[in-house]
């Protein structure tokens, strides 16, 4: 078994969650539509959930729409208000995940304009920048809570703030956040909100786009008027169970989950830096479990597959197509030196890692730098 330090891509789903879930995989397989006790029982544990879920980020259970994912929520924020909306400017931020992105983009074909707002050197939005952009007509913003690569926490209240002034729609993708540090929809500000089941220890095929009562949304899908006719389909009844169960757990053990990630961080950072890596948004405020790293002259991909042959399962940064490498968007936005940027690897840990795999960890990591470094020396 490897050592696996790649929570920000999915988690294990935790034993309680497990256990909570098990009884709808199998007995109480009822339709929570169908009118007879089995679809009761069902539709009694999604509602059950759905409060689960609404307590974890502070909202009325009837704010928490159930969906397949972070992926299928965005896509029903940017598009589901545009069907709504006259086109004018939609304004991302410029290091947001591909599921922001290119409904954004898909947009820019019915008449929008899509306005990237830029990041500083910490990966942080840039106020003054969102100020600017929103300073034309505008009827959605989109920026996230914290970023998926860096783990930087984003200004996500002011930047609601410059939104409610120029009347647009807001939306943050907190799906990097919940379960790593408190997420208050109200303080925040916002009008929609995206979380996902597999990244806080909950199952795959799992989320919620969390609404603001007056939010004018069209579904994506349409059919049977479920989820208040947002998101027609049969409720996925046992992944939206361990959903709820998950966000419950979340809520119990946030401060002592993010005590124990930040703490192996902070041994995993100092053992990289004298190792000489580059720690990107380290100076910024972050999610707790997150780091990301580059060393000069050693590709991003080739450290996380050597890696992967020592034990330890670990993200590369870089956007790999079949035909080519691309730096991570994020790094570039942040002006990071693009040969820098193809170095970048991300670590995450979870409740299961230990000191111990950090240090076993740092001895291999000086390893496989000191052979790369040799091999890249030979080639020059
Ligand atoms: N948003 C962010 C910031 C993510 O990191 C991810 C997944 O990596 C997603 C959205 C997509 O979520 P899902 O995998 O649930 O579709």
């Amino acid at each position: 078994m490897s050592t696996y330090f790649d929570h920000d891509a999915t988690t294990p789903i935790d034993d309680h969650v497990l256990q909570a879930m098990m009884p709808y995989l199998r007995d109480q397989y009822g339709n929570a539509s169908s009118r007879h006790d089995s679809g009761t029982r069902a539709r009694r544990a999604v509602n059950m959930a759905r409060e689960q879920v609404a307590a974890l980020v502070s909202v009325q259970p009837a704010q928490v729409v159930f969906v397949s994912g972070g992926t299928e929520a965005n896509n029903m924020f940017v598009k589901g208000i545009a069907a709504y909306l006259k086109p004018s400017q939609i304004a991302i931020s410029a290091i947001e995940h591909p599921c922001v992105m290119k409904p954004a983009a898909s947009l820019a074909r019915t008449g929008w304009k899509v306005r990237k707002l830029n990041v500083d050197a910490n990966g942080t939005v840039n106020l003054e920048d969102v100020e600017h952009a929103v300073s034309a007509p505008t009827g959605m913003v989109s920026v996230m809570l914290a970023n998926n690569e860096t783990g930087v926490l984003q200004p996500v209240a002011q930047v609601a703030e410059y939104a409610r002034t120029a009347r647009a729609w807001m939306h943050t993708d907190a799906v990097q956040c919940a379960g790593k540090v408190p997420v208050d929809f109200e303080a925040l500000g916002v009008h929609a909100m995206t979380l996902s089941a597999h990244k806080m220890y909950g199952p795959k095929g799992a989320g919620a786009l969390v609404v603001h009562k007056r939010l004018p949304i069209k579904p994506l899908i349409d059919g049977g008027g479920h989820e208040g006719g947002l998101r027609s389909g049969t409720e996925n009844v046992p992944a939206i169970v361990g959903f709820g169960a998950a966000c419950e757990l979340a809520g119990s053990r946030m401060a002592t989950l993010s005590d124990h990630t930040a703490a192996l961080r902070a041994a995993v950072e100092r053992g990289l830096a004298e190792c000489g890596a580059t720690i990107f948004g380290s100076r910024a405020p972050r999610i707790p479990n997150t780091t990301y790293f580059a060393f000069k002259n050693i590709d991003g991909e080739s450290l996380v597959i050597e890696l992967n042959k020592c034990g330890f399962a670990m993200a590369s940064g870089a956007a790999c197509s079949s035909t080519s490498t691309e730096p991570s968007a994020t790094l570039l936005a942040m002006g990071v030196d693009p040969d820098l940027a193809r170095g970048a690897v991300r670590l995450s840990f979870g409740a299961d890692n230990t000191l111990q795999q950090v240090e076993e960890f740092l001895i291999a990591v000086a390893n496989v730098v000191g052979r790369l470094s040799r091999l890249a020396a030979v080639a020059v």
